[in-house]
């Protein structure tokens, strides 16, 4: 999955292009920078591979999300449908403009459940936001006839799924507005970056300002900019848009690796029975950053984790105790433990959506694992993983662990 693991001389060069000229900040300072211009190459350059007529990019990931909803009108009272199954970031963006998220349940895709999206609508409303969690695509065109229908924005939270595709579209390129993380264990990686792709100029041009205490980059110089709005400050650096230039240049040796050696794990494991997969919506458009499966049964999953971790075989995720990733272990959002005060009613409304029961999520996480491919692997050890999985897992079907 990360791009970390094939850092280089490509990206050093890069950032030393940065470091001669030593000006570090993504705008003004036109004269010493000398043609250096990092942040504007990574944005077109993104524009173009992943064929969006428009990228801003800000600080993180988590900042992108914050700066597309800010851009889309999206605040006070707005209720914004997303995936009880995601990383923590999708809501903190939620909460940090003030609207309420409704997490629903998703269903084997591990992503949300069309029907269960339908049924949280309500008058209050805003969007959608599917996360393509773990790599792999939600059901866009289930989701997208329901924001059509309710007249809703369409959020795509694609931190995860650099690469991917619905029906030959670009995960993040297909909604209103898009996400990418690029922090440090993203497909590719910035060390701390994020971008937000959109199809709408005027979205875009929101973006520009909130991310940048909301000025228009209009002026022939920083002190003549006008400030239309509000703003922020979520801009990326000069030295961590460098080294994003060089990891987008490798992202489709990346991809091309990740799938190899997810096929040459996957070969393995379907030969378990059993075992199931994660249902893909569009199988041809996964990144192949990870390969999720479910156990029968809780325990059994527990114990193949358990299993897995006794071969020495890292990377085999079990979200269903993990603290960031599940609703499970969101204990502060649950408790509503902000360190500021909140309106009462807001308070009020996300702690009633948040601390409802997911008995479909909690029957879908409780049996799934995620085993993360890595780029290092040569084609001998991802079989040899591949392997080495399926033989704990044979033996735990075959129920040899089982309590009498
Ligand atoms: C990583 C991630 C984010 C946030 O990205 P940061 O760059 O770490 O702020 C948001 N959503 C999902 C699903 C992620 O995995």
């Amino acid at each position: 999955m990360p791009g970390y693991e094939l850092f280089g001389a490509e990206e050093r060069k890069e950032v030393t292009d940065v470091l001669e000229t030593g000006i570090l900040m993504r705008y003004g300072f036109d004269g010493p920078r000398n043609g250096i211009w990092k942040a504007k190459e990574l944005e077109s350059g993104l524009q173009e591979r992943f064929n969006s007529p428009y990228v801003q990019l800000v600080s993180s990931g988590t900042a992108a999300l914050t700066t597309a909803m800010a851009a889309l009108g999206i605040g006070a009272g707005d209720e914004i449908i997303m995936p009880s199954f995601t990383f923590v970031a999708s809501f903190e963006a939620v909460l940090s403009v003030g609207a309420v998220p409704v997490l629903v349940e998703i269903d084997e895709s591990l992503t949300p459940d069309p029907a269960a999206v339908a049924a949280a609508i309500t008058p209050k409303t805003k969007a959608i936001m599917p996360v393509h969690m773990c790599g792999s695509m939600a059901r866009m065109d289930e989701l997208k006839a329901l924001c059509t229908e309710h007249n809703l924005l369409l959020i795509e939270d694609a931190c995860q799924a650099i690469g991917g595709t619905y029906k030959g579209k670009m995960l993040g390129t297909i909604g209103d507005a898009g996400t990418f993380s690029f922090d440090f264990v993203k497909t590719i990686t910035c060390a701390e970056g994020g971008a937000v792709l959109t199809p709408n100029e005027d979205v875009w041009k929101k973006c520009d300002e909130y991310s940048d205490h909301g000025h228009d980059h209009l002026g022939k110089d920083r002190g003549a900019d006008l400030h239309p709005y509000l703003g922020y400050n979520f801009r990326i650096s000069e030295l961590h848009a460098a080294v994003g230039l060089a990891q987008l240049r490798k992202l489709d040796d990346f991809l091309a690796l990740q799938k190899r050696n997810q096929g040459l794990v996957w070969n393995e494991l379907k030969k378990v029975n059993g075992l199931t997969f994660r249902d893909l919506p569009d199988p041809e458009g996964d990144t192949g950053a990870f390969i999720s499966f479910f156990l029968p049964t809780e325990l059994q999953a527990r114990e193949a984790v358990a299993g897995f971790a006794a071969a020495g075989l890292g990377g085999n995720f079990y979200w269903y105790d993990n603290n960031w990733h599940y609703i499970r272990k969101w204990e502060h959002l649950k408790n509503g433990a902000w360190m500021h005060r909140l309106h009462e009613d807001h308070k009020k409304a996300v702690l009633h959506y948040v601390n409802q029961p997911f008995p479909q999520s909690d029957a879908i996480m409780g049996r799934c694992i995620s085993s993360s491919v890595s780029l290092l692997w040569t084609e001998a050890e991802a079989r040899e993983r591949g392997q080495k999985m399926a033989a704990v897992l044979e033996q735990v079907l075959a129920g040899v662990n089982e309590p009498a």
